[in-house]
């Protein structure tokens, strides 16, 4: 199983380039590359057949992966989540058919595994020596991990308020960590000048064209589970949009490949009511998103006041009939408590944004209470346990025999 990947295409202008040398965005205009495959090549060799018997990591799609040689493809067991039905769940909310995917148990705890396992494969089989980017927590301790694995220098920089716990994982891993007065497009500019200076290989969402390669695998994942068809709705806490941009490039290719027909999800983007420059666009009719000022959200992977694929991420929603919302931070930690309590799921505050906008959505009739529905459980909430409240927990007294009795049961 060879990757098919056969050059790199501008988002915007269509220009296109060789896939063979290290590359950020479009020489031409600024915005975002993707890698472009032979599918009809890659068809024949990636089928339902050959897949079967391979591993359940994102590796097995192969071919329209990036990595030329197998041996450069980096692993820590990403990808194979699992998508679990949320039957108490979903009767709370009213939805007969709720799924959860859950890529908390991705290594390093999140979605970002996915993207970063590939980008950094790929800039190592390119010729990089230290990779560097900015980031809200989650994709700079995901990045870390991998640039180890792979013996490159990696330098991280994000905001100095990112939960403790991202910063200690990266340092953990090796990486030279910076913390920042400000949000992740603060970081981005010093990772940027960085990059000049010094020849930083810089893995910025949507900057070079790998990562979102890796994110693409959550959609074939995906449809692969539910039996090569698609959900009727996918809801996804966005920030920087790799997710959700992703999954819908898989989707084109997918059935470029014959997997699937045209159906396609709705995409629906779940922003914080303080940082949402997508949702204001989408509500706008708008197709760029402007910076956010001053965004605020305890949801640190929702914590983007700007992306460079604003344009993809609007015009997935837009062509799947999706919709983009905001849930407040109360809110998005009640859903943190539901899934956790209901299903034994604890999610990351984004995901916990993504729960209450399902319920919202059903609510406002945006959802059918038959609709197969796929909440994306991005990350896990271990990394955010500064969230439960743990006052009130009772101590007690081993040598007391009235402990157990004096508490009311
Ligand atoms: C990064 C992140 C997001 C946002 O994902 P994008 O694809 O960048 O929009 C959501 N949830 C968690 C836990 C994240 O780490
Ligand atoms: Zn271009």
């Amino acid at each position: 199983m060879n990757s098919f990947l056969t050059h790199l295409e501008c988002t915007a202008c269509g220009q296109t380039y060789p896939a063979d040398g290290l590359i950020k965005t479009c020489p031409a205009c600024g915005k975002v590359l993707y890698a472009r495959y032979d599918l009809a090549g890659a068809a024949t060799s990636m089928t339902k057949q050959a897949l079967a018997d391979r591993p359940w990591n994102l590796w097995r799609y192969a071919e329209i992966m990036p990595v030329q040689d197998r041996a450069n493809a980096l692993t820590l067991g990403e990808g194979g989540t699992p998508l679990l039905p949320a039957p108490a769940l979903g009767r709370s909310i009213g939805l007969a058919n709720l799924l959860i995917k859950d890529e908390g148990q991705n290594p390093t705890g999140s979605f970002k595994a996915r993207g970063l396992g590939v980008a950094v494969s790929r800039a190592k089989e390119l010729g990089a020596t230290t990779v560097a980017i900015p980031s809200a927590g989650n994709a700079a301790a995901a990045m870390a991990a991998y640039a180890a694995r792979a013996g490159l220098a990696a330098i991280v920089a994000m905001p100095a308020d990112t939960p403790t716990v991202m910063q200690a994982e990266c340092r953990a891993y090796g990486a030279t960590v910076l913390l920042v007065e400000g949000l992740i497009n603060d970081a981005g500019k010093l990772i940027r000048e960085g990059s000049e200076r010094y020849g930083w290989f810089d893995v910025s969402t949507l900057k070079e064209p790998y990562r979102a390669e890796g994110k693409k695998t959550m959609g074939i994942e995906l449809v692969e589970q539910l039996g090569w068809r698609v959900p009727d709705a996918i809801v996804y806490p966005t920030g920087g949009g790799t997710g959700i941009v992703g999954m819908w490039k898989a989707f084109a290719e997918l059935e470029a490949m014959g997997l699937i027909g045209p159906e396609r999800p709705k995409m629906i983007v779940v922003q914080a009511e303080h940082c949402a420059p997508i949702v204001r666009a989408f509500d706008a009719g708008e197709r760029h998103a402007p910076l956010w000022e001053d965004a605020a959200t305890i949801a640190p992977g929702m914590r983007v006041p700007i992306a460079i694929g604003d344009y993809l991420i609007l015009d997935a929603v837009r062509e799947s009939g999706g919709i983009a919302m905001t849930v407040s931070d109360a809110d998005l930690l009640q859903g943190m408590r539901e899934a956790a309590s209901t299903e034994g799921l604890f999610v990351a505050p984004e995901s916990g944004a993504a729960v209450v906008a399902t319920r919202m959505l059903r609510e406002r009739g945006f959802l059918a209470p038959d609709g197969e529905v796929v909440i994306f459980s991005t990350g896990s909430g271990l990394m955010h346990t500064d969230l439960v409240p743990l006052d009130g927990l009772p101590v007690l007294d081993p040598a007391d025999p009235e402990a157990l009795s004096r508490l009311a049961w």
